[in-house]
């Protein structure tokens, strides 16, 4: 630490946290999507004019963003999304329940309409240690998702693959989100990040019309003077 260069008006731009997880071949998946493969077709080594990688994956692989139309058909799809929705402040709200994202803890946090909010829960720490998928990942629960989109945030970013649970009741919760107009931010990394304000950038790929995206995602430390 420095305590140098106080009046520095430079930006600092190390402190930026890449809040979004490494893609690559092998990488945990939804359990009845394609696996992730990134294979080289062209290599220089090999005698080639140039190095070519080429991709196969799921949209909702990894870090991705779910568009309304993911779980409502003919609604909003990701040409619709609003750089407003995806830059700005957002604040991370940490989650201790080993189960679910409950009201008795969510309603600690006086969530306002407008927020973008990013749930550090214990996934983050356990969930992308491994590629076997984790079936008993921290969701959001029925009555808070009843009360996010009572609220009308505008955000909510997952720290694993989906919002809802495994199996049953998953696309309740996302319907009941997407249906108040929130956009989902899933398969984020949250575990070098305290419960606090932050900016966010956002930016999926621009796939024409699709019900969702891959993106990167990276937030910095909003301090409060
Ligand atoms: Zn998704």
């Amino acid at each position: 630490m420095t305590s140098m260069n106080n009046n520095s008006t430079s930006s600092k731009v190390s402190d930026w946290i890449d809040i979004s997880v490494p893609l690559k071949s092998g990488m945990v998946h939804w359990p009845d999507h394609i696996p992730v493969q990134i294979e080289q077709v062209r290599a220089i080594k090999r005698g080639d004019n140039a190095n070519l990688s080429r991709m196969s994956m799921e949209v909702h692989t990894g870090t991705h963003i779910d568009a309304p139309l993911h779980f409502l058909d003919c609604s909003a799809n990701m040409s619709q999304l609003s750089f407003d929705t995806i830059i700005g402040p957002a604040r991370v709200i940490e989650i201790h329940d080993k189960e679910s994202i409950k009201m008795a803890e969510l309603r600690q946090h006086n969530v306002r309409n407008g927020e973008r909010i990013l749930f550090k829960t214990q996934n983050s720490q356990r969930c992308w240690k491994t590629d076997i998928f984790t079936e008993d990942y921290i969701f959001i629960s029925n009555e808070a998702a009843h009360f996010l989109a009572d609220v009308g945030v505008k955000l909510i970013g997952i720290d694993y693959l989906s919002v809802g649970p495994f199996g049953t009741g998953n696309a309740e919760i996302h319907r009941m989100l997407l249906r108040a107009g929130i956009w989902l931010l899933e398969g984020i990394n949250l575990s070098s990040v305290n419960q606090g304000n932050y900016e966010l950038i956002c930016l999926p790929l621009k796939l024409d019309q699709s019900e969702g995206a891959p993106a990167r995602a990276i937030i910095r430390h909003i301090s409060q003077k």
